[in-house]
């Protein structure tokens, strides 16, 4: 994701290298730089230009300072300028009433579907909530089959009624159930067209009246750049919305729509979803976006993912396998497992300043774990206990049974095995395997 968008800025400051300070003359052609590339990201102009003004403002009004090169001086007004132009601090879902009703609309194809899954496995697992789904379409059949298949892949109660062909009534019963139910936050899901049109304004503004939600969240695919931002005015006009979500962002979006949309409907973006799977959903953090966007990386999300994963038990029971050169197959299969749940490789690494760029054009698939959880899978129980009881002919039985060659194993094999000395150099260090903590 906007990935042209970070190249092209990075272009605009290289302009200034080399240059002593800021002057007028030098700011003008990085900031027209700078300019063009938001329009490229599909900026509207004006916003672009606005833009641009304010940061050639700020960069002839600051001082100069020596420490400072003139490109770092910009790199750092930039991203304040983006933080700020995308809403500067996040601002999170007002779960405080019981139960807290969420409407989610949007154009059909949005998302609104995957993401009020989201929402629901969101509230659940991250929020202790328990949530009600509601399948508000009643249009689409399908749309019904779809919630329902969502929410029991995370376990969450899906409200339908097949037959009832009034939207409003369906929700009002709804939160009836809710209530009975003891579900303490209800989602639903409403009907969405393939471009803005009355029947279907007028269908969610009657829910909306129907039900008092607390929170509206429009649903919109960032790939569609400035219609996006437009389609949000409509629906903000009739809907006053409460915040946005932006969906698709893993796709090949330039940036545009997640650019300005706070600034034209003044409603923040409360999330950003990327990816089909259901645990993918990200609250999203103006200024974090922003570092990304500028090749910065995004170490606080990095490590708020492995937090989420690797718990403080779970840590200490790999310190102790490993201080007593235990560690074995099955650690290490536990350990990709929760790498793999802190989301997909590639994204996991472009949180990491500097390496977004360069693994950007590499094909690093989550496939690349297969292999390995294949040749474990391969293995009896005993031999992932004790690595030791591997011999020639048990490699030979596991590459067959995972499917790889013998050549692969063998190298896996060596692998583990330079791991597991490692570890056992790190115990005769002072300190041991203390050392390792970071990394369980
Ligand atoms: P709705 O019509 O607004 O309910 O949209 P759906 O939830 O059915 O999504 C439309 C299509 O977009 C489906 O094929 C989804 O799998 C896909 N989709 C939804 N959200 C995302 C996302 O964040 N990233 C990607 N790549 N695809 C998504």
């Amino acid at each position: 994701m906007f990935e042209s968008l970070s190249e092209r800025l990075e272009g605009a400051f290289k302009q200034l290298k080399g240059e002593g300070r800021i002057s007028e003359i030098n700011v003008a052609t990085t900031v027209k730089e700078i300019r063009r590339a938001l329009v490229d990201a599909d900026v509207n102009y004006k916003i672009a230009k606005e833009f641009t003004d304010r940061v050639k403002d700020k960069a002839l009004g600051e001082k100069v300072i020596t420490a400072i090169s003139p490109g770092q001086l910009m790199v750092k007004i930039v991203k304040d300028e983006l933080a700020e132009l995308m809403g500067n601090t996040e601002v999170e879902v007002d779960l405080k009433a019981n139960p807290t009703i969420i409407l989610v609309a949007g154009l059909q194809g949005s998302g609104k579907t995957t993401f009020s899954g989201k929402l629901a496995n969101f509230l659940k697992t991250k929020k202790a909530r328990k949530p009600l789904l509601v399948a508000g379409d009643i249009y689409r059949p399908a749309a019904i089959d779809q919630l329902k298949v969502l929410g029991e892949q995370i376990g969450v109660e899906v409200y339908s009624e097949p037959e009832n062909k009034n939207a409003v009534e369906i929700a009002q019963n709804a939160l009836k159930h809710a209530k009975q139910n003891g579900n303490n936050v209800i989602i639903v899901d409403t009907a969405g067209r393939l471009a803005v049109d009355e029947t279907m304004m007028t269908e969610v503004a009657n829910i909306k009246a129907a039900i008092n939600p607390q929170e509206i969240l429009f649903v919109v695919d960032s790939m569609t750049g400035q219609d996006a931002v437009n389609t949000a005015k409509t629906f903000n006009d009739r809907l006053d919305f409460s915040g946005v979500v932006l969906t698709k962002l893993d796709g090949d979006t330039r940036g545009g729509a997640a650019l300005t949309i706070k600034y034209t409907v003044n409603k923040p973006i409360k999330f950003v979803s990327m990816g089909e799977k259901l645990d993918t959903l990200d609250v999203f953090y103006p200024e974090r976006m922003a570092q990304r966007i500028l090749g910065m990386g995004d170490i606080t999300t990095l490590v708020e993912k492995a937090q989420e994963q690797f718990n403080e038990a779970q840590a200490k029971k790999l310190e102790k396998k490993i201080r007593q050169n235990q560690f074995d197959f099955d650690d290490f299969k536990e350990q990709l497992q929760q790498i793999k749940k802190m989301g997909s490789l590639k994204d996991l690494l472009g949180m990491i300043p500097g390496v977004g760029k360069a693994v950007k054009d590499l094909d690093i698939s989550d496939d690349a774990f297969k292999g390995i959880e294949a040749i474990i899978n391969s293995m009896t129980p005993e031999e992932r206990g004790n690595p030791d009881l591997i011999d020639g002919s048990r490699r030979k039985r596991i590459a067959k049974g995972s499917g790889k060659d013998i050549q692969e194993v063998n190298q896996f094999m060596k692998q583990f095995e330079q791991m597991r000395q490692m570890m056992k150099t790190m115990n005769k260090l002072p300190g041991g395997a203390k050392g390792l903590k970071g990394f369980g």
